[in-house]
C-alpha cells in the first residue's frame, strides 16, 4: 500500500473509533471477533456507513484524477498472510469498470464479482457469501454502468429479437427479467432504464435470499448499495431500491 492509502486508511480508522458510539464498537468488535480465525485482525469492523463513506470519497478522488493508490507493491508481503476487504462489488466485466480504479482502492480492500452484465448467479452468490461469512464484509455495491453492452443486448433481444452468437444467450437470459420489467414502462432511453432497472434487481436477488447475504442484511450486519458508473464523468450515481 502507498504511503498516501497508509495514512488515509489510518485518519480513517481514527475517525471512525471517535465517531462510533461505544455499542456500535462493542457489537463491531465481537462481530469482528467472529471472524479472527479467517481474519486475525485485531482492528475494529467498520460499519457500513463508514465503508461508504470511504467509498464516496475514492470515487470523488477517481472524478478529479487524483488517484492515490497507485503503489502495488509496498503492502503486498501484508497481504500474502489474510485479506480484510471493505466491501463486495457487483461489477460488469467490461474493461472500462475496474472498481478498484473507480474507487481508489489499495488492492485487498475490495472483493469484486464481474461478470458482463453485473448480474446475480449461484457462482457469484456463493462468492459473496464467502466474503459475508468468512471475511466479515459490511457493504455489498451492485454496480452497471453507462452505456453497457450486455444490456443494451438485452434490450436488443427482447425488442427486436436479435440472435446472438455462440453463447452470449446465457448471458441476456439472466437479464430478461429487469429488462423486460424496464421496458414495460416505455422509457424513453431503453438501455439507460435497464441499466438501472438491472441494478435494482440484483440489490433486490441479494437482500431477499434465502441466503448467507439476506440473513447478514435481515440482521443489519450487510448493506447492500446500488451504484451507476458514468463512463463520461468517472462519477458513481447511488441507485435505491
Ligand atoms: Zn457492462
Amino acid at each position: 500500500m502507498c504511503q498516501d492509502c497508509i495514512t488515509r486508511v489510518a485518519l480513517s480508522r481514527r475517525s471512525l473509533l471517535r465517531g462510533a458510539t461505544s455499542a456500535t464498537l462493542s457489537a463491531g468488535a465481537l462481530f469482528w471477533a467472529g471472524r479472527a480465525a479467517a481474519t486475525a485482525s485485531a482492528e475494529p469492523a467498520p460499519t457500513p456507513d463508514h465503508v461508504m463513506n470511504e467509498l464516496v470519497a475514492g470515487n470523488t478522488r477517481h472524478v478529479r484524477g487524483v488517484q492515490t493508490c497507485t503503489d502495488f507493491l509496498a503492502n503486498r508481503a501484508a497481504l500474502a498472510k489474510g485479506q480484510h476487504p471493505l466491501a463486495i462489488v457487483l461489477a460488469c466485466a467490461d474493461s472500462r469498470v475496474a472498481p478498484e480504479y473507480v474507487f481508489d482502492q489499495a488492492p485487498g480492500r475490495l472483493f469484486t464479482v464481474r461478470v458482463a452484465g453485473n448480474f446475480v448467479d449461484v457462482e457469484g452468490l456463493a462468492s459473496m457469501e464467502y466474503a459475508v461469512d468468512h471475511l466479515g464484509v459490511p457493504v455489498i455495491v451492485v454496480l452497471g454502468h453507462s452505456s453497457c453492452g450486455a444490456l443494451t443486448a438485452a434490450v436488443g433481444v427482447e425488442q427486436n429479437h436479435t440472435a446472438l452468437p455462440g453463447h452470449l444467450s446465457a448471458l441476456t437470459d439472466q437479464l430478461s427479467i429487469p429488462v423486460r420489467a424496464a421496458l414495460a414502462g416505455n422509457p424513453a432511453d431503453p438501455v439507460a432504464a435497464a441499466i438501472r432497472q438491472n441494478v435494482v434487481y440484483s440489490m433486490e436477488r441479494l437482500a431477499n435470499g434465502p441466503s448467507i447475504v439476506a440473513t447478514a442484511v435481515a440482521a443489519g450486519k450487510v448493506k447492500i448499495v446500488g451504484g451507476i458508473y458514468d463512463l463520461s464523468t468517472g462519477g458513481v450515481a447511488l441507485v435505491s431500491r
